[in-house]
């Protein structure tokens, strides 16, 4: 069972609302312009869901419009309150210079008011209006601006956070100020889990998404209070008393109805108070499972609706991948910027700490949630904490899985590599990030590792162990040290040093027995371009020591190359295409070649947390990405026989395969998509 816990994002749709969308097509289908009886019955369902959405809103006299959604709704208030400030100022009156909006709005706010003041002409400055470190409007900042303000936007509550706004502290600060902005609240995330009395208020816009509380996408509604200024954004036939041109859509506005109608039947929806109980299991849940768990806004100044919070030491996009795994489908943000991994513009706009910002996750129910989703998704937070134990992830050690080999942890591009003997419970770690440094100790400590070494790449340093030397391939002697049945080697490299893996015989590593060499950015093109002669020195000298296809693991790695080898690097760069096979692809392909190898690169703690999809046939081989280095040896030993890489999404299957094309091995795909969009496959999940 998946649980969803993205409700701010979206929420799936209302069953009852599902009815009233599916009558609206099938049965009650008339147009509500039309006068027959058809379209009479049509209007009078569109009449009787906008009296209720009044009733809800306290809308009084004010005018409720059906839009397309809360973005539709935006632009037609700012096109509204821009148009009348035109005619204003054309009027020789004074409207101020600045369009001001909350620094935690969502991006259709700012992005809208830029919009319609350059399309109009009207040269406003369009100003963040500052948040304390609550997320709250910093209302001596709007007190100092407020008089010279034309335009007011603030959000009722944030998306990412829930932080509610202190909406009567902002109405006080305009009235005192004698402003006459006129003031849109965006009450998207307000709506069914706030009291909202519009018509009690001097909002003159208010616009709401029906999809974030159970309806479709594609229905929304704006609040225009009487006698606000109004310019339609969409002409036409006249519909909404011409305020809103186009035939209504309305199997949405029937489903509209139908949540609202639940909403006022006491029963489908949980009151605040047992909301507030829910979040508090979450909560709990999340401090027992992830030890140094911050909130990172207060519970007491948000929705009950809403969690945000970062775990010390973890990314986001780990956290996501572990979540999901877990099939616990949580954001690190708003939706739209969960895609690019940039850290939360909302959290840095609070002023939290990079890693707050970098670590954030929330998670968001819906009002009509039930007990035994909570009870289920308390139990999958606990799940996700124990395969933090176990993958050595959280501060709790708990029976840990093996670590052995290498592992790679990028930390914004620059990488710090971990060299494990489990057998002989040793590890050598090699350019530490201080960032990753809580997360490299937990690691230590829970495998219970002696750390022979901790090296760095560059600058030139002392090696730290009582010296023992090798003969290396060009003759030239260096110092090294014992990891299990292996040596590490240090080879100077004017002002750094490289660090040489390999079988030693009889004193000597040579060249072919290197198997990884750690060479900090010796081979960097971007830090030291590809034709610079500096470079070709570094490759001839590595040359000398290192065999062609030995795997070269750079100090930083921006654009997830992995590992490389001299043989790559004198390949002209490039992506290769055609890497990847879908769901009915992968099905064909795995008959046609039984021989193929399955690789699943996500990490420990996913596969721990997840099935693993069946497959009879075939080899199924676990290599999580960060130890990718492990497998690259033995696979590029195979060229002939294929790989087919796999993951959440496709994301990081897609990596390992442009690193193992690149690296030769041309037989090597991805499944494009991912385990998510594999798993709806059943044509293929039957075929197997
Ligand atoms: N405002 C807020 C606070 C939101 O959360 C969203 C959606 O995420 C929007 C506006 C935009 O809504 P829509 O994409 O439904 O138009």
């Amino acid at each position: 069972m998946e649980i969803y816990l993205d409700a701010n994002a979206t929420t799936p749709v209302l069953a009852q609302a599902r009815v009233a969308a599916m009558q609206a097509m099938a049965e009650e289908f008339g147009n509500p312009s039309s006068i027959h009886s058809t379209g009479l019955k049509a209007r009078a369902m569109m009449d009787a869901v906008r009296q209720r959405a009044r009733q809800l809103l306290d809308a009084g006299a004010g005018q409720l419009l059906f839009v397309s959604g809360a973005t539709e709704g935006i632009q037609t208030a700012v096109l509204s309150a821009l148009s009348a400030l035109r005619e204003r100022r054309e009027n020789g009156e004074a409207i101020g210079s600045l369009l001001l909006y909350g620094a935690t709005e969502h991006k259709a706010v700012p992005e809208t008011l830029k919009h319609w003041n350059q399309l109009l002409g009207l040269r406003l400055q369009v100003q963040a209006i500052p948040v304390d470190r609550d997320g709250r409007h910093d209302l001596a900042w709007l007190r100092q601006h407020a008089a010279d303000a034309g335009m007011v936007c603030v959000m009722a509550a944030n998306n990412e956070t829930g932080v509610i706004s202190d909406l009567a502290g902002i109405a006080a600060v305009l009235d005192e100020a004698g402003s006459r902005a006129l003031w849109m609240v965006d009450g998207v995330q307000a709506l069914g889990k706030l009291p909202l009395h519009l018509s009690q208020t001097r909002i003159d816009y208010a616009p709401f998404s029906g999809h974030k509380l159970y309806a479709p996408k594609g229905i929304g509604l704006l609040y225009v209070r009487e006698g606000a200024p109004f310019t339609p954004l969409l002409a036409g036939g006249g519909q909404e008393s011409s305020l809103r041109s186009g035939t209504e859509n309305m199997s949405g506005i029937a489903a509209l109805g139908a949540v609202l109608a639940a909403l006022d039947d006491g029963r489908s929806f949980r009151s605040h108070a047992e909301l507030e109980g829910f979040r508090f299991r979450l909560a709990e849940a999340l401090q027992a499972a992830f030890p140094g768990v911050v909130f990172n806004a207060s519970l007491a100044l948000s929705l009950p609706t809403t969690l945000n919070f970062s775990v010390p030491g973890l990314s986001s996009k780990l956290l996501l991948d572990m979540f999901d795994a877990a099939d616990v489908r949580v954001s690190g943000g708003s939706a739209c910027s969960a895609a690019k991994a940039q850290p939360s513009f909302v959290l840095q706009a609070m002023g939290l700490p990079e890693w707050q910002t970098a670590s954030a996750v929330r998670m968001s129910f819906g009002p009509a949630v039930e007990e035994a989703f909570i009870a289920e998704a308390v139990a999958r937070i606990h799940a996700c904490g124990q395969a933090m134990r176990r993958t050595c992830l959280s501060g709790a050690d708990d029976e840990p899985l093996a670590g052995d080999g290498v592992v790679q942890l990028n930390y914004g591009g620059a990488c710090t590599w971990l060299l494990a003997d489990q057998a002989d419970q040793s590890c050598v770690v090699i350019d530490p990030q201080p960032e990753l440094a809580g997360r490299i100790e937990q690691y230590l400590r829970c495998q219970g590792y002696r750390v022979l070494a901790v090296l760095e790449t560059s600058p030139a340093s002392d090696w730290p162990q009582p010296s023992t030397s090798l003969t290396l391939a060009d003759g030239q002697v260096v110092q090294a040290l014992q990891l299990g049945g292996q040596w590490l080697a240090r080879l100077p490299m004017g002002q750094a040093q490289a660090y040489l893996l390999g079988k030693a015989r009889e004193g000597r590593l040579v060249a072919a027995d290197v198997t990884l060499a750690f060479c900090g950015d010796a081979l960097m093109p971007d830090l030291i371009g590809s034709a610079d002669p500096m470079r070709e020195q570094q490759l001839q000298r590595l040359a000398a020591v290192i065999g062609p296809q030995t795997l070269i693991c750079p100090a930083h790695d921006f654009d997830n190359r992995l590992a490389t080898t001299l043989a790559a690097e004198r390949l002209p760069p490039g992506r290769a295409a055609g890497v990847e096979l879908n769901a009915a692809q992968l099905a064909d392909f795995l008959l046609r070649h039984p021989e193929t190898l399955v690789v699943d690169v996500r990490e420990p703690y996913e596969q721990l947390l997840s099935q693993t999809p069946r497959l009879s046939d075939w080899a199924l081989q676990a290599m999580p990405l960060s130890r990718l280095v492990n497998g690259l040896q033995s696979w590029l030993t195979e060229p002939q026989r294929p790989l087919v890489f796999f993951c959440r999404s496709g994301n990081r299957s897609g990596q390992a395969v442009q690193c193992l094309r690149r690296l030769g091995h041309a037989n090597s795909y991805s499944l494009a998509g991912g385990l998510a969009l594999w798993e709806r496959h059943e044509a293929f999940a039957h075929s197997i």
